[in-house]
């Protein structure tokens, strides 16, 4: 195929069509080496310059204070699923838990991996219900001295994503004060307004809002990182990741350089998170307004109070009037709208880099698919 589409893929996803082309323009030569980017050490001046500016960059849209360290790492987010119970529960009380608040198949699989370790405590599992709704915080069955309080601001399968943060509303609740906040927020990254003093430590694997796949950011207090506890391989220890400013082991490199250029752009077009907030709002609105007009053929997976401005997911009927939809979808340039393969349905993702254009265009499908199907 020769001509772009509209990439509704969950990630890898889609990156921004100027940052594309200047990864090709300066592919055999980046920036006076003689060499590629992909050919390029990473203790060169070159290099360290791209993962500085990538790291300010981020510094300065999310207004991160020194209190905190910012880092990449390799392991993708199921990585850091791994290591967070070896980092944080103490070694020396082994009952020490994690607590988890699980709203859907991303948050269950961060506990499965608490859990294999010991250390896994679930506050709220929405899975007997659907993973269609949030709790109301005062239903959290939460631990007395848990290391951490881990949830998932919004869950890539199910499309259900919290409104705000969830330590404001523990701490209007009257409910938490001093537990550190761990928050998976691979799939909503840089989408909207947060505000960093709300988290103790925010991770991103980068293939949806940030960059290709190969890379987790990591964003934690140093107060927290002074927890890691000392016995466990090197490797996972978050502290020597942070110590070693992203360069514990050789750096994915390729993926912090597109990093940069992606957080450029998003510099460039969008300036703040306000203004991105807005646009993906909007996109998410076209979409979920064309599914609420024809509500016959559509059926919306997450509640209205919850349901995500990344990840519209929706079922139609039955499972053929789905698979046509998406062989249409596919043919109108329309591409990858499956919903995840552990649920079926449908699924647009509509990253930072989806322009509104293509959710005009999956807007104007839906209306004219709910005709054909309602007129046959
Ligand atoms: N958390 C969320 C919210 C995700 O969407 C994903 C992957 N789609 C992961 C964690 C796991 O990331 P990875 O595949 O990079 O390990």
């Amino acid at each position: 195929m020769s001509r772009r589409v509209f990439n509704f893929s969950a990630g890898p996803s889609v990156l921004p069509l100027p940052v594309l082309e200047r990864i090709s323009e300066e592919m055999t030569c980046f920036s006076d080496t003689g060499v590629s980017i992909l050919e390029l050490g990473h203790r060169t001046a070159a290099f360290t310059n791209v993962l500085a500016e990538a790291i300010e960059r981020l510094r300065r849209i999310l207004k991160i204070s020194d209190e905190y360290e910012v880092f990449f790492v390799q392991g993708g987010g199921r990585f850091i699923f791994s290591v967070l119970p070896m980092n944080f529960c103490l070694t020396d009380q082994p009952s020490q838990v994690g607590d988890y608040l699980v709203s859907g198949t991303w948050g269950a699989s961060a506990l499965a991996e608490a859990s294999n370790a010991g250390r896994g405590h679930c506050v709220w599992d929405g899975a007997t219900l659907g993973y269609k709704c949030l709790p109301d915080v005062k239903t959290l069955l939460l631990s007395p001295d848990a290391a951490y309080l881990h949830y998932t601001s919004n869950e890539t399968i199910e499309g259900v994503q919290f409104q705000g943060d969830l330590k404001s509303q523990l701490v209007k609740s009257q409910l938490v004060k001093s537990v550190p906040v761990i928050c998976d927020m691979s799939s909503d990254f840089l989408s909207r307004p947060i505000d960093i003093q709300n988290y103790d430590m925010v991770y991103a694997c980068i293939q949806k809002n940030l960059g290709p796949a190969g890379a987790t950011l990591v964003i934690a207090k140093r107060e927290l990182l002074n927890r890691s506890q000392d016995r466990m391989p090197g490797y996972c220890n978050l502290r020597n990741h942070a110590a070693a400013k992203s360069m514990y082991n050789t750096p994915p490199t390729f993926c912090i350089y597109v990093a940069n250029l992606v957080l450029q752009w998003f510099e460039e077009v969008f300036g703040d998170l306000e203004t991105i907030g807005e646009f993906n709002r909007k996109k998410s609105q076209l979409i979920y307004d064309a599914i609420a007009k024809d509500s016959d053929v559509y059926q919306l997976h997450a509640q209205e109070d919850c349901r995500s401005q990344m990840n519209v997911t929706f079922r139609l009927p039955d499972t053929e009037t789905e698979k046509r939809l998406l062989v249409e979808s596919e043919a109108a340039g329309l591409a990858f709208l499956a919903g995840h393969r552990s649920v079926g349905g449908i699924r647009a993702s509509l990253y930072n880099a989806m322009p509104m254009e293509g959710a005009e265009a999956l807007a104007g499908f839906l209306a004219e698919f709910a005709y054909r199907a309602q007129n046959v």
